[in-house]
């Protein structure tokens, strides 16, 4: 069983502020070793339950912040961006048997998570198809494509809840929720123990269960804090203005959405 892992840092348990997500902040150090070790535990629940291989996808930033030394040996880790349109979710295909989330965070405009956002802070607000689309949709709908089905993820409460409404089967762990500019938080290593416990349960069930439907076709609004991002990126080929700060994008296919995305996010 092969096993995919998306791994961001902003719904890691006790991440709460910028600077403890932004290499060279004081306190990142401690908040990327969190990040490897729920990570290194989802590895293990995974390989206990049968996987034979983990692919992990560092999905923060500069992609730079797992320790690999401190991760299972049956794991590969893809670090740094590639700029291939799959962004978080480079390197999966049709071969992995299901993708897992893991430090996910609210999306743009929630009051979910004092670090609320999707893809850029420069978003307030995607919608895709009118629903207000996160970094975990954007990426649940890559799996989709390639016919992957998204088994768990953890991240914020708010986040999961979120993810819930779309994958009902989708295993969730919580390691926090937000309140106002806080976040209120597991001990670090009871979320590992959640963690370890709803990928073991995420791994038992029917994985075809968590297969997202993809859409027919796709109608994407991008909304930006400035307008003049909103200028500059409706000159993307097949990009229309929607008013001052947003701009709409339209396909059958989500590559070519992807491809969007990834010029304009
Ligand atoms: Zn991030």
């Amino acid at each position: 069983m092969k096993i995919y892992m998306s791994i961001d840092l902003e719904g890691i348990c006790g991440t709460t502020h910028w600077d403890e997500v932004t290499r060279g902040g004081e306190r990142y150090a401690e908040f990327q070793k969190q990040m490897t070790a729920e990570t290194a535990a989802a590895c293990r629940a995974a390989l206990e339950a049968g996987a034979t291989r983990v692919y992990v996808r560092d999905g923060h930033d500069s992609a730079e912040n797992i320790i690999a030394s401190e991760l299972p040996e049956s794991t590969v880790l893809i670090r740094g961006w590639s700029r291939h349109p799959y962004m978080m979710m480079q390197e999966l295909d049709h071969s992995f048997d299901a993708a897992m989330m893991i430090g996910y965070h609210s999306l743009a405009g929630s009051p979910g998570s004092p670090l609320a956002h999707t893809m850029s802070t420069r978003v307030s607000a995607i919608t895709i198809n009118s629903l207000p689309a996160s970094e975990f949709l954007i990426n649940a709908y890559t799996a989709a494509y390639e016919r992957v089905p998204v088994v768990f993820v953890s991240g914020d409460r708010a986040l999961c809840d979120h993810a819930s409404t779309i994958i009902p089967a989708v295993r969730t762990a919580a390691v926090k929720y937000g309140s106002g500019d806080s976040t209120v938080n597991l001990h670090p290593e009871a979320a590992r123990n959640r963690i370890t416990e709803q990928v073991k349960l995420a791994l038992s069930g029917a994985l075809s269960d968590c297969l997202l439907p993809l859409p027919e076709s796709f109608d994407v609004a991008i909304t930006y804090t400035s307008f003049t991002d909103a200028y500059r990126y409706s000159f993307f080929p097949g990009a229309e203005s929607a008013g001052p700060n947003t701009i709409r994008f339209r396909s059958d296919d989500y590559f070519e959405v992807l491809k969007f995305f990834l010029f304009t996010l």
